[in-house]
């Protein structure tokens, strides 16, 4: 027996293309704190919308850089959850899957997802702000912002900022991903951040099913066909056990 209605199993199992859209909320069991929960400590005084953004680089780019470096750290210290593990199953069990992500932690690559889709880029990586030249290593003396290698331009993380243009090949496929989908779901995000809405409303408008799994109500939860709420974490594991049953 399962918890999940019987329509949206059968939905799901024959589906033959999946695109999963996820967002901060899924990192959130792994310990990393999404950008609109209630911000503690030390950078509390800032807004993420204040410290993501050429301007702020531009004005502030030790204060930037920073920030940049306690969250990879994080992210470095962290693991991918129970939710990460079971997009990877679920990708297993999809003939056409597409998990499109604007986190930028790196975790569903690093659980094994395959197809993946990093809208914002990936705090990992580094690249020089004035020629672009990507560094794989770089020396951080606390003191100064590290400097490319190349043109001795500051180095800032490969990260998408407000303001700036996502990687184009990555949305164009995302795009043409959720159009022709039977399944989008929408998962821990709270579709504020374009174009995660967009996306969504695309496919649902091409006839795809539109499922949202978020710990709250977000602006796409009414639209939904449907939606579980709930943790990520708990919800996905549940999902994947509730397709290895028999139907019905
Ligand atoms: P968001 O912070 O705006 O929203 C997070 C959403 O996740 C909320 O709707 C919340 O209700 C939900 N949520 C929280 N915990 C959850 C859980 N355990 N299970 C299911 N849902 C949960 O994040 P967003 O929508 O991704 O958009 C904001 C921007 O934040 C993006 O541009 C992204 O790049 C960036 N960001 C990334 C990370 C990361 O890479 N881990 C962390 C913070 C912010
Ligand atoms: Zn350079």
């Amino acid at each position: 027996m399962t918890d999940f209605p019987a329509d949206f199993l059968r939905h799901l199992k024959s589906a033959e293309r999946v695109v999963v859209l996820t967002g901060a909320g899924v990192s959130q069991e792994s310990g990393l704190r999404t950008f609109r929960d209630d911000p503690i400590g030390l950078w509390a005084q800032y807004k993420p919308e204040e410290l993501a953004t050429p301007e702020a680089f531009a004005a502030n780019p030790k204060l930037v850089w920073d920030w940049y470096a306690w969250r990879r750290e994080a992210a470095q210290n962290a693991r991918p959850n129970a939710g990460h593990y079971a997009l990877v199953e679920l990708e297993k069990r999809v003939p056409q899957f597409t998990l499109v992500t604007q986190n930028v932690d790196g975790f569903h690559r690093a659980a094994g997802s395959q197809n993946v889709l990093e809208l914002h880029g990936n705090i990992r990586r580094v690249r020089c702000s004035v020629c672009g030249a990507f560094a794989d290593a770089w020396t951080d003396d606390g003191a100064n912002v590290p400097t490319c290698l190349q043109c001795g331009g500051l180095l800032r993380p490969d990260v998408i900022w407000f303001g700036e243009s996502l990687p184009q090949a990555e949305l164009q496929s995302a795009v043409e991903a959720a159009r022709i989908c039977h399944v989008f779901f929408s998962i821990g995000t709270s579709v504020v951040v374009q174009p995660a809405a967009s996306l969504a409303r695309a496919a649902q408008k091409e006839g795809a099913v539109l499922v949202e799994i978020n710990a709250e109500t977000t602006p796409l939860t009414q639209t939904a066909d449907f939606a579980f709420r709930g943790k990520s974490g708990e919800i996905l594991p549940r999902l994947i056990e509730a397709l290895t049953l028999p139907s019905r």
